[in-house]
């Protein structure tokens, strides 16, 4: 897409998601200029899976202390590994793949050493694949209860991925698991936690989570065009 097109396009697509409903651009492989006309649209949040890549494009941006004006909020949207938290802890908002009691642990005594508090989501593997990151769904509660011990940690909700079909309405039983999960714990008032998000849908499937209760989505191809690779 060029520019132009872009930033009409991004207009459009950000027109598509009812306001209480959070953006978060995922953009991976995408360019420096492709995520400044998102900014600059009126994007809120950037979602990354890799710290490494998150961290070239905040240089790339060059939002270093020093220039604070852009408001927007970095998501860490992929697997987390535990020599990359210290980065993670200085670069992300927000860490929305917490999926062991060992990475909260790790995340948490980083942030207690930078003396901030990071909000975080626990992610849940609601397909249950063998191959997929997040915490099996009877793991959430006793993660989300260990998780909210931490006190450098704020537990703010549930993010899944789910299984990937054709069919985008065969992802509804997973974001039902995962929404009835959230209302549960929510409904325990785990002290030391603000249950307010549930993170799941993408291009092909955010309408659907949006109306089983997703307030958070995060989207690539359809806000900044197919990628060329993964
Ligand atoms: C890439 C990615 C997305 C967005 O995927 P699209 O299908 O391009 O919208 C969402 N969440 C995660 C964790 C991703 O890695």
């Amino acid at each position: 897409m060029n520019k132009e097109d872009l930033r009409a396009h991004i207009k459009y697509l950000s027109g598509t998601i009812p306001p209480p409903v959070l953006l978060v651009a995922a953009a991976k492989t995408r360019t420096a200029d492709e995520v400044r006309i998102a900014i600059e649209g009126g994007i809120l949040a950037i979602g990354y899976n890799y710290v490494q890549e998150a961290e070239a494009m905040q240089k790339a941006l060059s939002m270093g202390k020093e220039q604070k004006s852009y408001r927007v909020k970095w998501h860490l949207i992929g697997h987390l590994q535990r020599n990359k938290a210290k980065k993670a802890v200085q670069l992300f908002d927000m860490i929305e793949t917490i999926d062991s009691p060992r990475i909260a642990k790790t995340v948490n005594s980083h942030c207690e050493a930078l003396g901030k508090i990071l909000p975080v989501l626990i992610e849940i593997n609601s397909g249950k694949e063998s191959n997929k990151t997040g915490a099996l769904p009877t793991d959430v509660p006793s993660l989300v209860r260990e998780t909210a011990k931490l006190k450098h940690l704020k537990v703010q909700g549930l993010m899944t991925m789910g299984p990937r079909f054709g069919d985008p309405e065969k992802a509804r039983p997973y974001f039902r698991l995962t929404k009835s999960l959230f209302d549960q714990l929510k409904s325990e008032n785990i002290p030391n936690t603000d249950m307010k998000y549930i993170s799941m849908g993408m291009s092909n499937t955010y309408q659907q989570a949006i109306e089983e209760g997703a307030n958070i989505v995060r989207i690539g191809t359809k806000l900044f065009g197919e990628r060329s690779f993964d």
